[in-house]
């Protein structure tokens, strides 16, 4: 596994694990089972909530992030996918379960 993003909290991290498994990778997330313990040492680098990825996805994990990146703000609210019943975060508009696509907001 190899490190591909290291996230500022353990929901930002897990954030972008969903966002990886979504588009077909296999990520993992590491040390946000220590952030009760990293909150007093936030700033100690290798504590802070990191997503890995088998080796063979770095790349592709690295351009998915770039996007993700780029994405505005995440706004509203987590969405109930009307098709299969999965949660799903604000952010995206495509249910990670079943593929089933939200339609688009009104005025885009
Ligand atoms: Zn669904």
């Amino acid at each position: 596994m190899q490190q591909v993003y290291e996230g500022e909290n353990p929901v930002d991290a897990h954030l972008v694990a969903s966002y990886l498994r979504a588009n077909g990778l296999h990520p993992r997330v590491v040390h946000d089972q220590l952030w009760s313990v990293a909150v007093e040492v936030m700033t100690t680098p290798g504590v802070l909530p990191a997503v890995e990825v088998p080796a063979v996805e770095v790349e592709t994990a690295l351009r998915l992030i770039e996007d993700w990146r780029k994405q505005p703000a995440p706004q509203g609210r987590p969405w109930t996918c009307p098709q299969c019943g999965a949660v799903n975060e604000a952010q995206f508009s495509q249910c990670w379960q079943c593929g089933y696509q939200l339609p688009p907001e009104p005025g885009q």
